[in-house]
C-alpha cells in the first residue's frame, strides 16, 4: 500500500468497503463440506502437518486468520462485481489473498475458494447476467475455474498459460472446449515457456478479441495472476508490466466501448 500511495495510485482510485462473502453465495459453486473444511483449517504448524500431510499434492497452507482472509477475499470480489454490474464504476480491482483459480470442489494450489468463480456465479444468479467472460492470464492454467464452468454457456472461460506447467495437477489442452451446452465456451491457449508481450498481445488481438466479439459478454472478470511477469523465476516468462497494462486495457476498454456502442463489434484499441 505504501508503494501504491507513493506512486499516486491511491489518489486516483476510490476504495470501497466490503463484507465477508455470504455462505449462501459461496454455496452456489461449492459444497457445504468445503466450507466445513475452510471453517476448520488448522492454525498451527503442528495441526497443519497432521492434517495436510495426508493429502499429497494439494499445496494449501493455513495459519491463524486464514479462514477470515478466505471469506474476505471472496467478499471483496463479490463487492467489486456488484459495483460494476450496478454501474457505480466501469471497472474494479480486488487486491486479495488467498488466490482462487485452482480451487474447484476442493481446495488446492494455494487456493481455498475460487473467488472469481463465486463472483461470476453471483452476477449470473443475482444480476441476471447471461454472458460473463472470464479471462485468466496467470502463468498456470486456471483448472478450478475451467472445471466449475465446463458445462456452462453463460460463462466463457479463456485461459492463457505456460503449457508445460502442470500445476497443481492440471493437464490443460486446446481440446478442452467445454461439455454439453457449454461446448465451445472453454478456451485454453497453452504457450511455450518464455512467452512475452508480443505473444500475449497476438493472442489478445487474434483470438480473444474475435471470441469476445462473438460472445458479447455483459461483464468481464480477469483472473490477474502476474506470475508470467519478467523476472518471476518459477513462471519463467517475460510479460512486462507495460504488457500487462496493455492487455488489461484492451480487454476492459474493448468491453466498455462495446457496451456503450452496442455495435456488435468489440474493437480492441491500443
Ligand atoms: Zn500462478
Amino acid at each position: 500500500m505504501n508503494t501504491l500511495n507513493q506512486d499516486g495510485v491511491l489518489d486516483r482510485t476510490e476504495r470501497e468497503p466490503f463484507d465477508s462473502a455470504d455462505r449462501e453465495i459461496i454455496l452456489a459453486v461449492n459444497d457445504p463440506e468445503q466450507l466445513d473444511y475452510v471453517d476448520a483449517l488448522p492454525m498451527t504448524d503442528e495441526e497443519q502437518d497432521a492434517k495436510f500431510s495426508q493429502v499429497a499434492g494439494v499445496s494449501v497452507f493455513s495459519s491463524e486468520g486464514t479462514t477470515e482472509a478466505i471469506y474476505s477475499a471472496a467478499g471483496a470480489v463479490i463487492r467489486g462485481s456488484d459495483l460494476v454490474v450496478e454501474e457505480y464504476y466501469e471497472t474494479a480491482f480486488a487486491i486479495i489473498r488467498p488466490p482462487g483459480h485452482h480451487a474447484h470442489k476442493i481446495s488446492e494450489g494455494f487456493c481455498f475458494l475460487n473467488n472469481v468463480a463465486i463472483a461470476t456465479q453471483h452476477v449470473v444468479d443475482h444480476h441476471h447476467i447471461e454472458r460473463a467472460l472470464v479471462v485468466d492470464f496467470d502463468v498456470h492454467h486456471g483448472n478450478g475455474t475451467q472445471e466449475l464452468f465446463y458445462g456452462s454457456k453463460q460463462v466463457l472461460f479463456f485461459s492463457t498459460h505456460r503449457r508445460d506447467l502442470s500445476y497443481p495437477a492440471s493437464k490443460s489442452s486446446v481440446n478442452d472446449i467445454g461439455d454439453g451446452v457449454g461446448l465451445g465456451y472453454n478456451i485454453n491457449v497453452p504457450l511455450k515457456k518464455g512467452f512475452n508481450d508480443v505473444d500475449m498481445l497476438y493472442v489478445c488481438d487474434q483470438l480473444l478479441g474475435p471470441v469476445a466479439t462473438a460472445f458479447k459478454p455483459e461483464v468481464v472478470f480477469v483472473s490477474a495472476g502476474y506470475d508470467a511477469g519478467e523476472g518471476e523465476t518459477i513462471g519463467g516468462c517475460n510479460v512486462s508490466a507495460k504488457g500487462f497494462g496493455t492487455i488489461v486495457r484492451k480487454v476492459l476498454i474493448g468491453l466498455i466501448l462495446y457496451c456503450k456502442c452496442c455495435s456488435g463489434v468489440l474493437d480492441l484499441p491500443l
